[in-house]
């Protein structure tokens, strides 16, 4: 299927160069030019798309990935003059499930589809192309796309109707919120304990208490080194969509919550933009 990437941040641009190895991509379009022509030196014959119109006018299949709800809105606004009949669209920014619902029936009603597909395994998975990918919409239309997105994912799983995919993911950085508190309240405790971190997280991290976060990002937080990544405006942003639901359906939320007041403090002291294990900076020691 011909394919287009519109979006190439810290996961696009791994997932557009899985698509293009796999010999699906055809056109690429992200806002700032210069990432997209950084692409483009990478991959030959990639056409540079001059708006997300004009790779929707030419591509069967359309990948997202941009960061929040008002920017897929703004792409699929900007796209769906040009969108033919057919077309299939999947979306895998991390958005929420009502703005998923809203942008599937808008795109029906030019004739083509549209999938919540948010993914799940950081930019090493998107590197990887062992991303796991919860996907809402249509079962035929998931079907369709199966062999372009098994290329990027590894484990690509059908959630129900539209919006089930984005309340998959919501479960998802609830429980990333939790974990990330837990593995960086142990590190900072191992810390008072003068403990040697690499050694601590070596052994725990191969027991019972191990886990994706602490085995990817343990070590690099243990230098006191944060580059994204998964920036924490971008869990703050997620988080906020899983509040507001829990909220709607009276289900209390305390780690969410909790994450929530942390995640604005380091976005007001200017951390916003560095990966989410910077958690760590408010787990240090008092005393320090
Ligand atoms: P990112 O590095 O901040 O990149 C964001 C991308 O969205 C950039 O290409 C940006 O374009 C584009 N963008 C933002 N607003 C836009 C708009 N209004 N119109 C057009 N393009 C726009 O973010 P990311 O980490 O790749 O995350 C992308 C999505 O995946 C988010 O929804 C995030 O929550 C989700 N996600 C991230 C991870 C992770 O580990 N990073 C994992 C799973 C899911 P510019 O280059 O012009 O800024």
């Amino acid at each position: 299927m011909k394919t287009g990437i519109i979006g190439l941040g810290a996961m696009g641009f791994p997932i557009a160069l899985n698509l293009y190895k796999a010999g699906h991509l055809a056109y690429a379009w992200n806002r700032t030019r210069a990432t997209t022509e950084a692409l483009a030196g990478r991959c030959h014959n990639l056409a540079i798309a001059s708006s997300p119109a004009a790779l929707a006018a030419r591509c069967e299949l359309i990948l997202i990935s941009v960061s929040a709800d008002a920017d897929v809105r703004q792409v699929i606004d900007a796209l769906l003059p040009a969108v033919t009949p057919g077309t299939l669209i999947v979306d895998t920014s991390t958005i929420s499930a009502v703005t998923a619902r809203d942008m599937a029936q808008r795109v029906a009603a030019h004739g083509a589809q549209f999938l919540d597909a948010p993914v799940s395994g950081g930019v090493e998975g998107a590197k990887n192309a062992t991303l796991a990918m919860m996907v809402g919409g249509d079962v035929d239309a998931l079907e369709k796309a199966q062999p372009v997105l098994r290329t990027i994912a590894q484990h690509i799983i059908h959630m129900g109707p539209s919006g089930s995919g984005q309340a998959t993911k919501a479960v998802n950085q609830i429980m990333a919120a939790g974990i990330n508190q837990a593995v960086t309240e142990a590190l900072g405790f191992a810390q008072a304990m003068q403990l040697p971190l690499d050694k601590v997280i070596e052994v725990v991290g191969s027991g019972a208490a191990g886990n994706w976060f602490l085995n990817h990002r343990g070590s690099t937080m243990a230098q006191g080194s944060y580059a994204p990544g998964f920036k924490v405006a971008l869990h703050h942003k997620d988080l906020a969509i899983c509040k507001h639901m829990a909220d709607e359906a009276d289900i209390p939320l305390p780690i969410t919550e909790m994450t929530l007041m942390h995640y604005k403090n380091l976005i007001e002291t200017g951390y916003g933009a560095e990966d989410i294990s910077a958690l760590f900076r408010l787990k240090k020691p008092c005393r320090d």
